[in-house]
């Protein structure tokens, strides 16, 4: 029998960090092993492991919702801040399964980054250490809580070397700090950097592309290749440090004065596919005077969204799939799935009325226990999946 034990999740850590922290502890070495492990952990507890993704696993292990687990452990919030696919549903839907087995993992820099100061005070205060996601985030190469540069280390040292080890083999290359953490450009970007990572989904680029082309205007900028007005892209030259922009930006230095860089210059115009979210993050920093500028104008655009994705009828539409994993996770409590799966819990009665889903919840303890009897002694959230086999 797999004994796993299961380090509780830090705030701010990150997802292959904490699996990587799950392997230390368990003396498991090997990105591979430790999945291999959580699945065989998994199947001892009879859960299904068809197409469970890595974020499902920890999110699992960890005891907190996929929700919760993309929003704070994971790049999602940043790599998808504006996104066309999928905008209306919350970072870490379930039911994404390719989206969040494509994006939970993935890194939105060429180096993993480390604070000497947070490592000191987590091996004082800890004991142990831990990968911050903050530190990883594109463009930022100080810790904001220390304000020291971060300390860099290759991709390949993985984050399956715990972070005290790690610091060993990492170099510190931030070149002219000063003048970068100085620049109010740059001191924008980061802070609404930080900002998205605290918006609960996408931004379409329908709605945040024509609120950042009003701001152009006051520029005078050109929105297309032809003509003569001054591009976004090159005032982003003109007012960023050089050692910056090539270490983060390096295409804007690539070209040509007055030449049009769709994926800078065409942040202000709606439609199409979204750019990279980054773009938008560093066009709001050049065109909003103020971070409460920029701010306000990503949770207008936010809000207004959030409103007209509200205000459609929402029909019960959920997969089965999902509807199973709240049901399990829930123990048939209809009230704290609808919680779970963030919906009208009155629709959601309905469905489960309509699949012959009953809740347990409501079910009197001897009603329960008979019912448990008669599936020979099964455990509450086996009883769940039982039940829901049956009934789709
Ligand atoms: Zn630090």
């Amino acid at each position: 029998m797999i004994q796993l034990h299961i380090p509780e999740l830090m705030p701010d850590e990150f997802i292959l960090g904490y699996l990587g922290r799950i392997g230390a502890v368990n003396g498991i070495k090997g990105e591979r092993t430790i999945r291999t492990s959580l699945r065989e952990w998994h199947m001892h507890r009879n859960r299904s492991i068809s197409e469970v993704t890595l974020i499902e696993h920890l999110s699992y292990v960890s005891g907190i919702d996929t929700h919760h687990f993309a929003r704070h452990h994971t790049l999602i919030p940043a790599y998808r801040a504006v996104a066309s696919h999928l905008h209306d549903h919350k970072h870490g839907e379930p039911s994404d399964l390719g989206l969040l087995s494509a994006h939970a993992p993935r890194l939105m820099r060429n180096d993993l980054q480390l604070c000497y100061e947070c490592i000191k005070e987590d091996i004082d205060f800890l004991g142990f250490t831990f990968w911050r996601r903050s530190h990883q985030l594109p463009g930022i190469d100080w810790c904001q809580k220390h304000a020291t540069a971060l300390r860099s280390v290759n991709k390949e040292v993985g984050f399956f070397l715990q972070p005290r080890d790690a610091i060993k083999e990492a170099t510190c290359c931030q070149e002219n700090q000063d003048l970068v953490e100085s620049n109010s450009v740059i001191k924008r970007y980061v802070e609404l950097m930080h900002m998205v990572l605290d918006l609960p989904r996408p931004i379409p680029p329908s709605v945040i592309s024509p609120r950042l082309a009003e701001k152009a205007k006051k520029f005078n900028l050109r929105k297309s290749p032809l003509g003569n007005r001054q591009l976004l892209s090159d005032l982003a030259i003109d007012q960023l440090p050089r050692s910056w922009v090539m270490k983060h930006f390096i295409k804007l230095l690539n070209k040509e004065p007055n030449q049009f860089m769709y994926e800078y210059d065409g942040v202000c115009n709606a439609g199409g596919k979204a750019h990279a979210s980054v773009s938008y993050i560093l066009a709001t920093a050049i065109l909003c005077k103020s971070f409460d500028e920029g701010h306000q104008l990503w949770r207008d655009g936010i809000n207004t969204e959030m409103i007209k994705v509200d205000k459609v009828p929402a029909p019960v539409q959920f997969s089965h799939r999902r509807i199973k994993t709240a049901y399990v996770t829930s123990g048939g409590n209809i009230k704290q799935m609808s919680e779970l799966m963030e919906c009208n819990y009155r629709s959601l009665q309905e469905k489960m009325k309509k699949l012959g889903l009953p809740s347990l919840a409501a079910m009197s303890i001897p009603t329960l226990r008979a019912v448990q009897d008669c599936r020979r002694r099964f455990k509450t959230d086996h009883l769940c999946r039982l039940n829901f086999d049956q009934a789709i």
